[in-house]
């Protein structure tokens, strides 16, 4: 194009195209996602400026998003009336990205290349435009540029940018025009375009136009002459150029196009003739999900609404849909995904601030509520939507109220109702537990307030832990654990190690087992701390067998007296074992604890315990 100016894309998004343009990925349609959510995002970025500054919503009345496809000429195009952007931010936004967006792509699809799908959470998401057209244009008129421009690329390597010849046509917003290539024409198809509307961006809370024709039979009206054709034509043309962009519940409707008309005046004797109708439908109609009746919703509607929202390519392993009342009114919606996020304890506290969702009586708010969840729970993903802010509340301000926290505890404490209904089966919470028990953990020393309900989701390896109807053993809870207590048993008996093979052959549990007291086998090592912590459950002491003098509350004074007597006749041998080991043992006893094994090293009771010192030179390398 005359007056283009041709930049290099920086190397990153050279990369991520490459990946993108070459890539064998199926699912293509995501493309559509990507673009609808920028859109999206665009046009709340305008409606939140309005809110106090008028003067942005004057360049264009409406908030809202249309798609339109051409078939003849291949041309999809997604346009919104949002933020647009200014010359210098098409340059920057799209022509460069955050290394660190552009690695973790790579890497994660380079692992998997299903993984593509995810694109949208890495920050790259506009460039799967590239997984369906050969040629995109964006066109975008933001309120602070008087020009409105033509971002235009073709290939990894290079964009133009240019003043748009036609003139100012979008008032403010932006256009995206997709040429796509031969394997994506299926993305012309009205149909195919409104199930992927549904599909994923049904709870866009802009209404979204897809641009649909529908043929009808309308009566004839006087035979068609070549010229009335030709005189029709130039005034259909004339009506596209200014044919208006939907406006809410109206329809537009055109004449029909010149070959249905040729096909209807070579009929004479037809009473009627086709004529192509055109409307503008709106195709994500329901009510956002979180406002229905949970009675009303069924599982995979939540299911699917949480793939669709949340980018998610598994189904949750829960949702908790309810009303917080008394104190502040609201509705929400949680969901545990089936996975964690990889390293989570490591991870940027900033990656986790898009689960949780703030919406004012339907009006998205914010997804960067900074420590709004603590740490252990900030997998958690969902939906908040509030009765009580003001519409206009600040992102920043809204971090602060007193509203928030009172959301906030109530979010906290639906989470942990969700465990523990999901720890009803155990067959399904094995699993699942497994993949959250750092953050359960993490849970009881961080937040004292809800350490008893989480001491109670937790679960262990065990000695006693009895078979299950389908053959197999499940880790046990602590409560199960109480049950299956020996009369006369003492307390809870635990020993911490890191492998569980191993432990299970530890002298430590001889004396144990053969009083047939059961001991849980805690292999991780934020165990040792939880135990530091969780001193008793349910009244019950915690005891670890590996440490200080151990009591089985069978001693009676005959057992005593044995002991006494073993004692004194080993004294000359723990008194010159004691100075032997001096710089490395405290003392060495004759004990009741060992049946078998000769000798055992056991911590002091205030001590740590072998696993704990393995854990603290691990930490210290
Ligand atoms: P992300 O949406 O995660 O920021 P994208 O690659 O999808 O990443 O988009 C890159 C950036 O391009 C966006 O952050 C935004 O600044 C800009 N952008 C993309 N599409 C639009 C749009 N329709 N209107 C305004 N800005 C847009
Ligand atoms: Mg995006």
């Amino acid at each position: 194009e005359a007056g283009a100016e041709e930049f290099a894309f920086q190397t990153e998004v050279s990369r991520v195209m490459n990946i993108i343009i070459n890539s064998l990925y199926k699912t293509k349609e995501i493309f559509l996602r990507e673009l609808i959510s920028n859109a999206s995002d665009a046009v709340d970025k305008v409606r939140f400026l309005g809110i106090t500054d008028k003067a942005v919503l004057q360049d264009n009345a409406y908030l809202n998003i249309t798609i339109e496809a051409d078939p003849a000429s291949r041309w999809l195009t997604i346009q919104d009336s949002g933020i647009g952007m200014t010359k210098a931010e098409l340059k920057k936004n799209l022509g460069t990205i955050a290394k660190s967006g552009t690695a973790d792509f790579i890497s994660a699809v380079e692992k998997n290349k299903d993984e593509l799908g995810l694109i949208g959470q890495f920050g790259v998401g506009f460039y799967s435009a590239f997984l369906v057209a050969d040629r995109v244009q964006v066109i975008s008129k933001h309120p602070s540029d008087p020009v409105q421009h033509v971002w235009e690329s073709t290939d990894a390597s290079k964009f133009t940018l240019a003043e748009d010849p036609s003139g100012n046509t979008l008032g403010r917003g932006t256009r995206i025009r997709l040429h796509l290539k031969d394997d994506a024409t299926e993305f012309l198809d009205q149909t195919k375009l409104r199930e992927l509307v549904k599909k994923y961006s049904e709870f866009v809370q802009f209404p979204i136009y897809l641009r649909t024709t529908k043929t009808v039979e309308v009566e004839a009206e006087e035979p068609e002459t070549p010229a009335a054709d030709a005189a029709d034509a130039a005034e259909k043309k004339d009506e596209e150029a200014k044919e208006d962009k939907p406006v809410d519940d109206e329809m537009v409707v055109e004449d029909a196009p010149d070959a249905a008309k040729a096909d209807a005046a070579g009929d004479k004797k037809a009473k009627t003739v086709s004529e192509e109708v055109v409307d503008w439908e709106q195709v994500n109609v329901n009510k956002p999900i979180w406002l229905r009746s949970a009675a009303d919703v069924p599982t995979e509607d939540y299911n699917a609404f949480f793939k669709a929202y949340f980018n998610d390519a598994d189904d949750p392993a829960a949702h908790i849909h309810f009303k917080g009342e008394g104190g502040s009114d609201f509705k929400s919606l949680l969901f545990i995904p089936r996975r964690p996020p990889n390293n989570m304890f490591q991870a940027d506290p900033q990656s986790f601030i898009r689960n949780i969702k703030l919406f004012v009586r339907r009006v998205f708010i914010t997804d960067e509520l900074i420590d709004f969840l603590p740490r252990y729970l900030s997998f958690i993903k969902g939906v908040i939507d509030s009765d009580d802010f003001p519409l206009n509340v600040s992102r920043e301000t809204v971090q602060q109220t007193r509203l928030l926290k009172v959301i906030k505890n109530k979010v906290v404490s639906k989470t942990l109702q969700m465990f523990k209904t999901l720890a009803r089966n155990a067959t399904s919470y094995e699993p699942l537990y497994k993949a959250y028990a750092s953050n359960l953990k993490a849970g009881i020393l961080e937040d004292t307030r809800n350490a008893k309900k989480l001491t109670q989701l937790l679960r262990f390896h065990s000695t006693g832990a009895p078979v299950a109807d389908d053959g197999r053993t499940y880790m046990t809870s602590l409560d199960d654990y109480v049950e299956r207590m020996r009369k006369g048993q003492q307390g809870i008996y635990f020993l911490t190690g890191n492998d569980l093979d191993q432990m299970r052959k530890s002298p430590y549990l001889e004396a144990l087992t053969t009083r047939g007291y059961e001991v849980l086998l805690m292999d991780e090592s934020l165990d040792e701390y939880v135990t530091q912590s969780v001193t008793e459950f349910d009244g019950v002491k915690l005891i670890n067998v590996g440490k200080g003098k151990l009591t089985f509350g069978d001693e009676d004074d005959a057992a005593k007296s044995a002991e006494k007597e073993l004692a004194d006749e080993f004294q000359p041998l723990t008194t010159w074992l004691t100075e032997q080991f001096k710089d490395t043992v405290d003392k060495t006893l004759v004990s009741n604890r060992l049946t078998t094994t000769p000798c055992a090293l056991i911590a002091a009771e205030g001590g740590w315990t072998g696993r704990m010192q393995e854990i603290m030179e691990a930490q210290k390398a």
